[in-house]
């Protein structure tokens, strides 16, 4: 079989160059500066965010760069690596949600969504901008290389605009952040129409380098929790498993609403008002419901209610001082693996690709796998031996031409630093 292919972050030298490089060949002029954020992968705590539940994201080494020029006029101008050949061009005036005249196209949505939605929320007027948008965030590949597009514009507006929401990245202005956040996921719910729940924009703009973001979906309150890898000889490897499957639209929006029918019945806001300790007697209730997919509704609901209660667990562990080892390291894992389970078993949101990835690593001696992201496709990742992860790589690359199935790719996620300026 041939060897895994591993997707490289760029550096801090060469992100900026290229993105700087794309938008002086297209404007003929300097950029004001580029700024950057990262994509994300989830430790635990799936779909737990629409459910105002926990979730664990690190912030990825891989990152978009968007080099950047405000403008004196309201018009955004807009050049990617795809588009090099024709330049976008918008008028801040005239851009809306999807579905109105002002619909936004392809990935333009997601930055000048940012700005629609900056001005929405009462931000305004920004200046009109030139940009220049370089990453390597794999597109599509649930690592949110959506979400780093938008914080990348939101840093950048930021600056430009003076809105002083960011602060530096030495000194990040959390609650500024906080802020940034909501018009991301406001530009992505409404101007791109992807209904996701923030976890990605918070995780993109809020994580910290060698941690883990304890994030509480219900108010965005986070914490920082101490996940130092390659201190604890580990590494979390990546695998891509660039699965393309049909019929998996309204997917997403079905189990947000099983999720939000649960609630109803069960009389609560969120279901992550259902403690851990309550959930049999809920499970009960729902099953006597008479809902018609009353049978679904438990299933969905128990991996909502386990999966918030194996991240406060996994959270606890990691907060508690001693190095990541042993007894507490085959703990983690097997939350990890507790998580994955219940995502194939009640959620139904993995396929084949996700699960013989999962499988494979855990039989060559991973501490703990499982899918992270939305599911259906996108990505898996595995806690491994650093020592290892060419090894478990190259197993599941085996694995998957076994199963017919394309060649994954695989990236290392070392927990980075979040959005922010190039110096
Ligand atoms: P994910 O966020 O998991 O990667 P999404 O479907 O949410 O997947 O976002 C992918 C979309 O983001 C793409 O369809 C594209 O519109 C946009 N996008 C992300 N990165 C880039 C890029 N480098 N160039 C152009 N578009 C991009
Ligand atoms: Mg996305």
């Amino acid at each position: 079989p041939t060897a895994p292919v591993f997707s490289p972050a760029l550096s801090d030298e060469e992100g900026p160059r290229l993105a700087a490089e794309l938008f002086r060949e297209a404007f003929d002029a300097e950029p004001d500066g580029v700024w950057y954020a990262p994509g994300r992968v989830n430790v635990i705590g799936e779909h737990t965010d629409y459910n105002g539940g926990l979730a664990l994201p690190i912030a990825l080494p891989h990152r978009a760069f968007l080099a950047l020029r405000r403008r004196e006029d309201r018009t955004i101008r807009l050049v990617s690596p795809q588009t090099r050949d024709a330049v976008d061009v918008l008028d801040l005036d005239a851009i809306g949600p999807k579905g109105t005249p002002g619909e936004v196209r392809h990935w333009n949505a997601y930055v000048a969504g940012v700005a629609w939605a900056l001005e929405q929320d009462g931000l305004g007027p920004l200046p009109g901008f030139d940009a220049a948008l370089y990453s390597c965030v794999p597109l599509g590949g649930g690592l949110s290389s959506s979400a780093a597009l938008e914080c990348a514009t939101a840093v950048a507006l930021d600056e430009v605009a003076g809105l002083g929401l960011a602060g530096t990245p030495t000194e990040p202005d959390d609650a500024g952040r906080a802020h940034l956040v909501t018009a991301c996921v406001r530009a992505e719910n409404e101007v791109a129409g992807a209904p996701t729940g923030g976890m990605d924009q918070s995780a993109s703009m809020r994580c910290a380098a060698g941690h883990a973001l304890e994030l509480d979906c219900r108010d965005g309150s986070t914490t920082q929790v101490p996940f130092d890898l390659a201190e604890a000889g580990l590494a979390l490897l990546v695998i891509d498993t660039k699965a393309k499957h049909s019929l998996v639209d309204g997917q997403y929006g079905a189990r947000r609403a099983s999720c939000e029918r649960s609630a109803e019945l069960l009389g609560v806001g969120l279901l992550a008002d259902v403690p851990a300790s309550a959930l049999p007697e809920a499970l009960d209730r729902l099953a006597a419901s008479g809902d018609a997919d009353a049978e679904v509704l438990v299933r969905r609901t128990r991996h909502v209610v386990t999966e918030i209660d194996r991240t406060r667990r996994l959270v606890d562990l990691l907060q508690d001082g001693s190095p990541l080892a042993g007894a507490k390291l085959a703990e983690v894992g097997t939350l990890m693996n507790g998580s994955h389970d219940s995502l194939r078993d009640d959620y139904e949101c993995t396929c084949p690709e996700l699960d013989v990835a999962v499988d494979t690593a855990r039989a060559l001696g991973a501490h703990g796998a499982r899918m992270t992201g939305g599911g259906f496709g996108g990505s898996a990742i595995a806690l491994v031996d650093a020592g290892r992860v060419d090894e478990v790589a190259r197993g599941i690359v085996a694995a998957y031409a076994e199963h017919g199935f394309n060649e994954p790719a695989f990236l290392d996620a070392t927990p980075s630093a979040p959005a922010g300026r190039v110096a």
